[in-house]
């Protein structure tokens, strides 16, 4: 299955809220299998389908070699707040302390229809909140305090990414690293 390119910042498409998902097809399943196999090349921990270009509520993660994935997710998060970096294929290059709950139990569907649930802590209840939000619209640097996500926009706009096409061939300048979401 084709590797696809991954959209940055500054793409509406990371703006739009994402629809949910009715059908259950085999389009679905070729879209998680399109994201599993970008998230794998980036690599990445975690991707969302409108980093893809497609607005759909779809997300796969890679965390502690598990690879998964949750359609239409609905998010109960702990009180207990875990503080650390955090980054975002769309953003490359940069990460930044990022608050989020501690744990996660999410809810949605598999590729087939079948209701799932997903229980997360750490590095997985990161990547599936950083990930639902991606589905709305929200990108991490939106969860910044003030002065760090100021800091965080003056990288993004110094970047020098920022306002370029993707490269035709995209030689991954990212080492690996648990953190890329
Ligand atoms: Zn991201």
């Amino acid at each position: 299955m084709p590797v696809q390119p991954i959209r940055l910042f500054g793409d509406p498409v990371l703006r739009t809220p994402a629809a949910p998902v009715e059908t259950f097809d085999k389009e679905l399943r070729k879209l998680v299998q399109d994201l599993t196999d970008t998230m794998r090349d980036a690599p990445g921990s975690g991707l969302a389908a409108p980093q893809i270009g497609v607005s759909l509520r779809v997300f796969t993660w890679w965390v502690d070699d598990e690879l998964g994935h949750l359609c239409n997710p609905v998010l109960d998060l702990s009180d207990e707040i875990q503080d650390g970096e955090e980054g975002c294929l769309s953003i490359p290059d940069l990460a930044f302390d990022t608050k989020r709950a501690m744990r996660v139990v999410a809810k949605g569907f598999n590729e087939h229809g079948e209701p799932v649930v997903v229980e997360g802590s750490e590095l997985l209840a990161r990547a599936i909140q950083h990930e639902t939000d991606h589905l709305d619209g929200i990108l991490f640097v939106d969860r910044l305090d003030a002065e760090t996500r100021k800091a965080a926009m003056k990288a993004i706009r110094e970047a020098e990414w920022f306002g370029e096409q993707p490269p035709e061939v995209r030689v991954s300048p990212h080492t690996v690293s648990a953190r890329w979401l």
